[in-house]
């Protein structure tokens, strides 16, 4: 997919409503208040009618493009800028290559991360665990900077500091699932591991952190110590390395900082591009298809409050 075939294929909204009506229901148009198949087509082709629940809805209800006034060709094109920005876009440039306000661009920006959130993953092979702490604004507080926030400011770094622990585990050549544990504790972590890896067909590595030590009677689990040098081949932690960079990075270079109540919208969007890496020519529409079963995700996906209202209530 690439501009001239957006243009061409989503140009109007009747192009984009038949398209999103195929992906989401097939040739079986269902109600989507009551799911009942005894449905008609309202005249302007857009709407439908329930003949059972007797409520008029659209294809748009219950996913990501549900209430927007935004006409959806112009809502595609932000998804397609987003979808192709490797390392992120802010919402001010999306305004600016869409021409729509900026308070638009951002509503339309956390929506499509929605999209993206991908709570079904399950990893498998050799997975390699990690945290990395981030958001905050430590050096670009509205406070003065005095010794005592001087203090704090410098040394929040790594371990036991303000930000915001992110854990992370991917599969070496495969995908990756990041979430945020406040407390890293044991627990915190297991619980984390037996919902994302298939324990019985993985080995995990992480380094030497006390809290991971529980993983030893779960999984098969190698415990990398970096005071002894780091591993070779394998036996390393190289990978979420490498995606903590890329998201760090990314962060700061598109949208500079993150909240907290919003990071978790951050973390699905770097997660699922990492995810989709080699997936080339059918990017835009595989992220279409999630647009429309996006209801589930929002059930599951809690990730401070309820994003619902994050979302919707801007
Ligand atoms: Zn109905």
């Amino acid at each position: 997919m690439n501009l001239k075939q957006l243009h061409k294929d989503f140009g109007t909204q009747k192009k984009c409503v038949a398209y999103l009506e195929k992906i989401r229901w097939g040739k079986n148009p269902v109600c989507a208040n009551c799911e009942s198949s005894n449905v008609t087509k309202r005249k302007d082709g857009m709407r439908w009618h329930c003949n059972s629940c007797r409520k008029d809805y659209s294809v748009i209800m219950g996913t990501i493009f549900e209430g927007t006034r935004l006409p959806l060709p112009q809502f595609f094109q932000a998804m397609f800028i987003m979808n192709n920005a490797k390392m992120g876009i802010s919402a001010s440039e999306i305004s600016r290559a869409v021409g729509i306000k900026y308070n638009t661009a951002w509503y339309v920006c956390h929506r499509v991360r929605c999209a993206m959130i991908n709570n079904e993953l399950r990893l498998e092979g050799v997975v390699e665990f990690d945290e990395a702490y981030m958001g905050g604004k430590a050096r670009n507080r509205k406070k003065p900077i005095n010794e005592a926030n001087l203090a704090r400011i410098t040394s929040t770094r790594g371990r036991g500091t303000s930000k915001i622990p992110v854990v992370g585990a991917v599969e070496k050549k495969g995908k990756v699932y990041v979430k945020i544990i406040e407390k890293l504790t044991s627990r915190n972590l297991l619980a984390m591991l037996k919902k994302v890896v298939k324990t019985n067909e993985t080995i995990v590595i992480t380094d030497d952190f006390r809290s991971y030590k529980a993983f030893d009677d779960e999984v098969e689990h190698i415990t990398i110590k970096h005071s002894e040098g780091y591993g070779k081949g394998m036996r390393t932690i190289n990978t979420i390395e490498g995606f903590w960079s890329i998201i760090k990075n990314g962060i700061k270079g598109s949208f500079r900082s993150v909240s907290k109540k919003y990071l978790p919208f951050y973390l699905a969007e770097f997660s699922y591009k990492y995810n989709n890496r080699h997936l080339q020519k059918d990017a835009f529409l595989q992220l279409l298809k999630n647009a429309v079963v996006e209801e589930k995700h929002f059930n599951n996906y809690k990730p401070i409050g309820n994003p619902r209202d994050i979302v919707y209530n801007q």
